[in-house]
């Protein structure tokens, strides 16, 4: 775990070891509400019918769900100035941010519940696979979004390092965790207008001057927890495609959005 701090690891090995043990002696629980459910890492039949998973062919620069003939959507993702509005190549969104996606996403980044994670990663994964091509997925170079070492030093981890690395093993693929740095703490970007959020990230992001070569010519695979209006996103594949990135595909867990879908 390369988000820790180094003076957190034996407490952070110990809870680790213990939750394996105690993961073996139980019987399985839904990752939200504790009830006895099938396999580890799932949910159980309530909590999942609240989950708004994503399904279906999607708009790549939005994440949307896309709505109409299959001729319809096959010509709107190919039109070359669908594109030119973002800077990554697609953005792929597992669920809305409502229901049981939105209480994972919670557990994970605020109750120190790291258990989510893997229910979370093992759906991003079948998304990406299920909307990207098989070559793409091989050779993406996984790197999370970062937090300021003061937020990380707070949270004890970066919950979408965490999703990084778990999706780096689902896929066989490497993970960069500390490729992208966050160079300047910011305050949280919720209930900031699309303005103050450019505001607020503007150089917030740095490419770890370390691996520089390893980011060269490389397709990255951005990740993070929550999608909102995008300008975290935007910063940080700037920053990747600034230092030298081939190009950004981003995957996201939970798309906030008042739209459902688009109507095309
Ligand atoms: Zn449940």
């Amino acid at each position: 775990m390369m988000t820790l701090q180094w003076r957190n690891w034996p407490s952070f090995w110990l809870s680790v070891g213990t939750a394996r043990v105690l993961d073996m002696l139980l019987p399985p629980r839904c990752a939200l509400c504790r009830a006895p459910v099938a396999e580890a890492h799932a949910l159980c039949g309530d909590c999942w019918s609240d989950l708004p998973l994503l399904d279906g062919p999607a708009c790549p620069a939005s994440g949307l769900p896309l709505i109409g003939s299959p001729q319809a959507i096959a010509a709107y993702r190919s039109l070359p100035a669908l594109m030119q509005r973002v800077p990554w190549h697609s953005l792929a969104a597992t669920c809305f941010h409502d229901g049981s996606a939105r209480h994972l996403v919670h557990r994970l980044k605020y109750l120190d519940d790291h258990a989510p994670a893997h229910l979370m990663a093992r759906l991003m994964h079948q998304r990406l696979r299920a909307t990207l091509p098989p070559e793409a997925l091989a050779e993406a170079l996984i790197v999370p979004v970062p937090l300021h070492r003061r937020r990380l030093w707070q949270r004890r981890f970066n919950q979408s390092a965490l999703l990084a690395q778990r999706l780096s093993q689902l896929m066989n693929t490497p993970c960069l965790p500390d490729a992208l740095l966050r160079t300047r703490p910011t305050p949280p970007q919720t209930g900031l207008s699309g303005s103050e959020r450019r505001r607020n990230l503007r150089n917030a992001f740095s490419a770890n001057p370390r691996h520089a070569d390893a980011l060269k010519g490389r397709v990255i695979l951005l990740v993070d927890d929550v999608f909102t209006t995008g300008t975290t996103a935007r910063a940080c594949t700037h920053t990747l495609l600034k230092a030298g990135a081939a190009g950004v595909h981003v995957a996201v867990f939970a798309l906030a959005s008042q739209r459902r879908a688009l109507h095309i």
